[in-house]
């Protein structure tokens, strides 16, 4: 059999410890545990790749403490509006949704967009229509709140400052207050086979219908059983400008690049002199592995059929 990994992540920015409490750290990491097993649990059964990806992100979707799903951050407006991707290695297809309210898993949307519709990307009422038709589960505004990320969003939906304006200092403020966050998961299965997931409800306090990187083939998801799967977490409009995660790939099908490197090139170099913050987590059809961040910190965990397995949240 070969080596099969699974990696995740609940999103990059300024993590940092001194922020942290020692209860809120154990929940972040049971959080990331419990994700990170759901998916492994299916790899090691010998399921499919793109099984253990949803059910990883499915997990960390349900989890309040992170920017997908329930716990989603606020627009402008005051609601949720929430984005993500899928992406089959095997043979490049994918299912992306964005803009869409009351979707339990976003993620399951969109696979169900992969699977049953003859379409890649659907976005807002659309995508809601096609939610109701195909029977994913709905659930009210109330099931998506949470008093923290009211909170974020009550202490800057007056000011434009936070908008996304582009200016160097409004972004550095949203990284400082950690108004990112978004999550993924990439998997390579005992058959060689890759796939990417991501999720996200976005920016706090985005509007005008703003989208991130996270549902954009190519942006913020990517798989090709050929190269990698990958999955972004950062500031969405740099990413898509990068095209990183399709960049990766590229790196590693045009310049012969193993995956690490290839990461490294595009997340500490080509985003850095973007000013580009943020991180992704890759595999390879070989299992090999990679989590790299140019932030201060990234919730993430990975675990190897050969041993390996690692949870973190700052730079070591
Ligand atoms: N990349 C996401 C977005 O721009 C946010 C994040 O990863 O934290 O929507």
């Amino acid at each position: 059999m070969k080596k099969f990994s699974m990696v995740i992540h609940g999103g990059a920015g300024t993590i940092l410890k001194s922020d942290m409490t020692p209860e809120l750290e154990k929940a972040y990491q049971v959080g990331l545990e419990e994700a990170l097993n759901a998916g492994y649990g299916i790899l090691e059964a010998g399921g499919d790749a793109m099984s253990a990806v949803t059910a990883a992100v499915v997990k960390l979707e349900d989890n309040l403490l992170f920017n997908a799903g329930r716990g989603a951050v606020f627009t402008k407006k005051g609601l949720q509006e929430m984005d993500a991707a899928v992406m089959d290695g095997t043979n490049l297809a994918a299912g992306a949704i964005c803009g869409v309210r009351n979707v339990r898993n976003p993620i399951e949307l969109a696979r169900q967009v992969m699977l049953h519709s003859n379409h890649v990307f659907l976005s807002g009422k659309g995508a809601n229509d096609f939610a109701i038709k195909q029977g994913v589960k709905l659930e009210p505004d109330e099931y998506f709140f949470s008093q923290f990320r009211y909170d974020q969003w009550k202490e800057i939906r007056d000011s434009d400052n936070y908008s996304l304006d582009h200016t160097h200092q409004g972004i550095q403020e949203l990284m400082k207050d950690k108004k990112f966050g978004t999550v993924g998961a990439v998997a390579c299965d005992s058959k060689g086979n890759l796939a990417a997931g991501t999720s996200t409800g976005g920016m706090t306090n985005k509007k005008f219908g703003r989208i991130g990187d996270s549902p954009i083939v190519g942006a913020g998801t990517y798989a090709d059983n050929e190269t990698c799967a990958i999955s972004c977490t950062g500031h969405g409009e740099l990413f898509i400008r990068a095209v990183a995660a399709y960049d990766v790939s590229a790196r590693m099908k045009y310049k012969k690049l193993p995956l690490a490197e290839a990461m490294r090139e595009v997340v500490m170099d080509k985003l850095v002199k973007m000013e580009g913050e943020g991180g992704m987590i890759g595999v390879d059809a070989q299992g090999n592995v990679a989590m790299l961040f140019n932030s201060a910190g990234m919730y993430r965990a990975m675990r190897s059929s050969t041993g390996e397995i690692e949870i973190g949240i700052y730079r070591e």
